[in-house]
């Protein structure tokens, strides 16, 4: 696998794999890999000629300083995972590669900002949306991979892509649980030894709240019924628990009136902060 960290040596590299008329594939990330992201990883190996990934931790997304500063780095791993993968190149800029000087642009997601990640993260999605179509820009690549554990990222860039006219496609991979639950994360390295036994409560409730749902229960009770079970453990601040549309990730009212619907939390455990997912149907 080549390591870039300049954009137009990478320029130059993939002006050579476009002539060849090999299809790319493209998987953005932060780094800290896990199963999660290298499940990415193979989904674009086995669909195109050419995989690249990049690892950036992107300042202008952090919204908690200390979020950013404890950011998990450990470059030589991931190389090695993404050799082991198969993985072709890895692009890892640094910040003033990627940020010369202070953005000025910032975006602005319409109504996907005013609820559960955009609602709690103010500004999260701009950076995440500015540094995601600067990474297009770089790459231009066929296609591009995203994970499903952060299903409103997935729905940002959806926005990103058709808005701006990118054409490329994209593509949402399931999520990546370990044995007990928990959705992978470069943040669960963060969790003490006791809240690593706890953190799985996070999903049994995402659960719960399915089997309430397609018992017949209505959206707010099924709210107020896992807000209780989440609270009653004690160990948690929750930030917020939304019965959604899978698409549109509009507030449900009644699931009856929609074709998918997904249940969405995030919460504090200690100083790490815990988002999930599932789909109801
Ligand atoms: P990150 O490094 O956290 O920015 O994540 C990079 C990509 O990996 C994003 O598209 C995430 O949604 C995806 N991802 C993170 N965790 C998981 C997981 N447990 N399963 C599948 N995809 C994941």
């Amino acid at each position: 696998m080549e390591v870039f960290r300049e954009i137009s040596a990478l320029r130059r590299k993939l002006k050579e794999i476009r002539k060849k008329d090999m299809e790319i594939g493209f998987v953005p990330t932060m780094g800290a890999l896990h199963k999660g992201h290298l499940s990415l990883i193979s989904h674009s190996v086995e669909e195109n000629d050419f995989t690249l990934c990049s690892i950036f931790v992107n300042p202008i997304q952090f919204n908690n300083i200390e979020d950013l500063n404890h950011y998990p780095r450990p470059l030589s791993t991931d190389i090695e995972m993404l050799s082991n993968m198969g993985c072709d190149l890895l692009f890892c800029p640094d910040e003033h590669v990627m940020y010369p000087s202070k953005p000025q642009i910032t975006m602005n997601f319409g109504d996907l900002e005013s609820i559960m990640e955009g609602k709690f993260r103010p500004g999260h999605f701009s950076g995440v949306g500015l540094v995601v179509a600067k990474l297009f820009n770089i790459v231009m690549p066929d296609v591009a991979y995203f994970g499903k554990k952060d299903l409103q990222q997935f729905a940002v860039i959806q926005t990103l892509v058709k808005e701006l006219n990118f054409g490329i496609r994209l593509t949402c991979c399931d999520t990546i649980r370990e044995n007990d639950g928990l959705a992978m994360s470069s943040r669960n390295v963060r969790l003490s030894e006791s809240e690593r036994q706890i953190a799985p409560l996070l999903y049994k409730t995402l659960h719960f709240g399915k089997e309430l749902l397609l018992e017949g229960q209505n959206p707010p009770d099924v709210v107020h019924h896992m807000t209780r079970l989440l609270e009653n453990n004690g160990n948690f601040a929750l930030e917020y628990i939304e019965i959604v549309d899978s698409e549109t990730l509009r507030r449900v009212k009644d699931c009856k009136n929609h074709n998918s619907v997904s249940i969405c939390v995030a919460a504090f455990l200690g100083n790490v902060r815990l988002i999930d997912n599932i789909t109801v149907f």
